[in-house]
């Protein structure tokens, strides 16, 4: 349910660099699961089979960060694979959080492990006042409007997680993810 601004929102909150193309490179990643759209509508598939299977696996992310690892030293050195994994990881965490039936719409974080959808509808009374869904021009206009209030808060609640998380970790060795 949650749009390109929230994904974008929490996958910021974690890059603590303030380099422009690490923050591009980011929030394409954070919209990158979302590009099966493409293919269910390139190939005719039903949206409600395909969407949120493979793309939105952790299978998956782990594959492209593998990838990741071959080039970076090349492409975006300051993109480490930790952040390259949390930005992907943190598209398909939201969904979870945005998903009011699991059965139609979860997410199957763990194909092709398992089909199981996986879904909670944390944020949904969020959205569900304001419109059933995006896929109309009016719920699109309300949703689009309610993230660009919630696009700070999201970005600050990262940030704090990621803060607290490194200061209590401060006394232990510093790991890739302290990193960014
Ligand atoms: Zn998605």
């Amino acid at each position: 349910m949650s749009l390109p601004i929230a994904h974008c929102s929490v996958a910021l909150g974690l890059v603590g660099s303030r380099s422009t193309r690490l923050w591009t490179a980011v929030a394409f990643l954070a919209l990158l699961p979302d590009f099966d759209f493409a293919l269910v509508r390139g190939l005719g598939v039903p949206l409600d089979e395909f969407h949120r299977t493979f793309s939105h696996s952790v299978v998956f992310f782990a594959f492209l960060t593998l990838l990741w690892s071959a080039v970076r030293e090349r492409l975006l050195p300051t993109l480490s694979c930790g952040l390259f994994f949390l930005a992907l990881f943190s598209h398909s965490f939201l969904d979870t959080l945005c998903t009011a039936d699991a059965n139609d719409h979860g997410v199957m974080l763990l194909w092709p492990l398992s089909s199981i959808r996986l879904g909670w509808a944390v944020l949904v009374p969020l959205y569900r006042p304001l419109a059933d869904s995006p896929f109309h021009l009016q719920g699109a206009f309300l949703f689009f409007l309610l993230e660009c209030v919630l696009a700070y808060p999201l970005w600050a609640a990262v940030r704090l997680v990621k803060r607290l998380s490194t200061e209590s970790g401060s006394e232990r060795e510093p790991s890739t993810l302290d990193a960014f």
